[in-house]
């Protein structure tokens, strides 16, 4: 019995597996679509695709607390509770590059 081949399905250029998180709302970014674009359209490597996209922040006047806010609104999804989100968002946030002070 012979196989068919195996449809070959280019993604395009992959990023190396680093462990990158946006630098805005701290999610893991694996895929090429996950990561934001600069003007230019190439891929951004600090900020993800929800937060950053043709060189700009798509909320440009967000506040680390309403960020706070964003991301105990997806706890559910997160399966955790919203103090849990919010302790662990307290956490993380002052650490990135657009929070930085
Ligand atoms: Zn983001």
């Amino acid at each position: 019995m012979v196989e068919p081949p195996e449809p070959f399905e280019p993604e395009g250029p992959q990023p190396p597996p680093l462990p990158l998180i946006c630098q805005s709302c701290g999610m893991p970014m694996g895929k090429g679509s996950d990561f934001g674009t600069n003007a230019d359209n190439s891929r951004n490597r600090e900020y993800c695709g929800h937060c950053f996209m043709k060189g700009k922040f798509t909320n440009p006047n967000m506040t680390m607390e309403q960020m706070v806010e964003h991301m105990e609104g997806m706890a559910a999804r997160m399966k955790m509770s919203k103090g849990q989100v919010r302790k662990a968002a307290l956490k993380l946030l002052p650490k990135l590059k657009r929070w930085k002070r």
